[in-house]
């Protein structure tokens, strides 16, 4: 083969492979180079408390290195100095600059992450299901009736962090924050045990961050006449974004579409739910070829994201972000309202921005891209939308409603809560028309009493 034929493939191999960069890396990283000292300091504070986790590709073919510091891949990924409080930073900052030894370092950074709201919404209490026999079946959450997410223990990392994490506690090796589990049986055994569950949601991390034959140890057994209640299988990934070749170019990508065929032969409906917070990262050529890959052998693809202040809080990159979604032939599916904990500071948006940035959006589109629901908030009670705001009898209020809820009656019932411009989430709205409570508190709150919750 010619030389510079040889080197080419040589490079084209190299790129393929799964290159990862953490803190400890930082100084590796060329592009880092270009920007400023203080800059690459505070990078280093801040990844000392927020997991920081980033590879080749996200580097060289999403980040628009000429747009940094405002590149919405750049912020999607790397740490900036507002994500944490100027208290925090200032604390951990110094101890860098002193004479900190790496231990202490660590104690500093546990202490400050607790303050950092790491395990919102009282997930782990409420939603760990129990066997027949009183087992807790660790690595399951049933929160609504007919789902079920499963942590695999094997998908509890990602290919990159996401700097907005919602579950950024179990990155930074908080086990008790973890909600993994390895054990096949117990889950297999649950789902067995529960009719009523008609979709299994594997999720983390990222679930694609496991190789295929651990995926399918878990979801082959699944074909078999005593789930076929089991109908749908849903896998949450920011994979398209952050390693597309998972699905096209790695060792075992084409026993991964195998693996996909089986289970939908089997008659289940097979979706990737896909994280996607900005149109740029389905604009690479191996985000296609992915995407085009799975579509092909059946798989459906939804979409899901936060809206974030410093990323997308943009309608026009909304409408660009669905409308390229639906010509790849992608099915919108949820506008998410980011979460309070780790750097929420940094992301959120008051709730009536939300709402103007999703209808903005929404507004763009033909009725086949307005299939996204949201804005929404995934919190305790269940999953509430913003439908609107309104002005009823004088009192301008939130249009509310659950996607989701706790108990499956509340579903799809509206209720209203007085407008209010600086609310961020559930907790800062207050009942509309003078009532005192919403019409689903009392219940929920003995819900948590019952869970042992507050
Ligand atoms: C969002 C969510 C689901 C899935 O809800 P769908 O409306 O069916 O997409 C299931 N369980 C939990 C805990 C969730 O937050
Ligand atoms: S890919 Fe998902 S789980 Fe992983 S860091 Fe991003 S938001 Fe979090």
């Amino acid at each position: 083969m010619d030389e510079t034929v040889l080197s080419e493939v040589l490079q084209d191999d190299e790129r393929r492979r799964f290159k990862v960069y953490t803190q400890k890396d930082l100084d590796t990283i060329v592009q880092l180079q270009a920007l400023s000292e203080e800059t690459r300091f505070e990078m280093r504070v801040v990844s000392s408390i927020l997991p920081f986790r980033v590879n080749r590709y996200v580097i060289e073919e999403l980040i628009d290195w000429n747009a940094v510091p405002d590149d919405p891949m750049y912020q999607l990924t790397f740490p900036q100095r507002a994500m944490l409080p100027e208290h925090m930073f200032e604390q951990m900052a110094s101890a860098i600059r002193g004479d900190a030894t790496r231990a202490d370092i660590q104690i500093l950074a546990q202490k400050l992450r607790a303050q950092l709201n790491p395990h919102p919404a009282g997930q782990l209490e409420m939603n760990v299901p129990k066997r027949e026999d009183g087992d807790r079946v660790n690595g399951l959450q049933h929160k609504y009736r007919e789902t079920v997410l499963f942590f695999p223990g094997q998908g509890q990392t990602c290919h990159s962090y996401c700097t907005f994490c919602f579950r950024w506690a179990q990155f930074v090796g908080d086990k008790d924050l973890r909600m993994a589990t390895t054990e096949a049986a117990a889950v297999h055994g649950y789902l067995a045990e529960h009719r009523e569950v008609s979709d299994l949601l594997v999720t983390g991390g990222d679930p694609m961050v496991m190789k295929t034959k651990h995926l399918a140890a878990y979801l082959d057994p699944l074909t078999a006449p005593e789930f076929d209640h089991i109908k749908t299988i849903r896998i949450g990934t920011k994979s398209l974004t952050f390693w597309p070749h998972r699905f096209v170019t790695d060792d075992d990508a084409s026993e991964l579409i195998n693996l996909f065929a089986r289970l939908i032969k089997a008659g289940k409906h097979v979706a990737l739910m896909a994280h996607f917070n900005h149109w740029r990262e389905l604009d690479t050529d191996i985000a296609r070829s992915a995407i085009e890959r799975v579509r092909r052998v059946g798989v459906e693809i939804r979409s899901q994201a936060p809206v974030l202040a410093n990323i997308n809080d943009d309608p026009d990159a909304w409408a660009k972000n669905w409308e390229m979604q639906v010509n790849a032939g992608i099915i919108p599916y949820y506008m998410f309202i980011e979460r309070d904990t780790g750097a929420s500071n940094y992301f959120e948006l008051p709730l009536y921005r939300t709402y103007e940035i999703y209808r903005d959006a929404i507004r763009q589109l033909s009725g086949i891209g307005r299939t996204a629901r949201g804005p929404v908030m995934s919190a305790g009670p269940g999953k509430v939308e913003i439908q609107g705001v309104a002005e009823i009898h004088g009192e301008k209020v939130f249009v509310l409603r659950f996607l989701q809820g706790r108990n499956p009656q509340w579903t799809h019932r509206p209720f209203f809560a007085a407008y209010n411009e600086t609310a961020v989430w559930l907790d800062d709205l207050k009942p509309a028309f003078g009532e005192k409570e919403f019409f689903f508190e009392q219940e929920y709150t003995a819900m948590c009493d019952q869970a042992g919750v507050m």
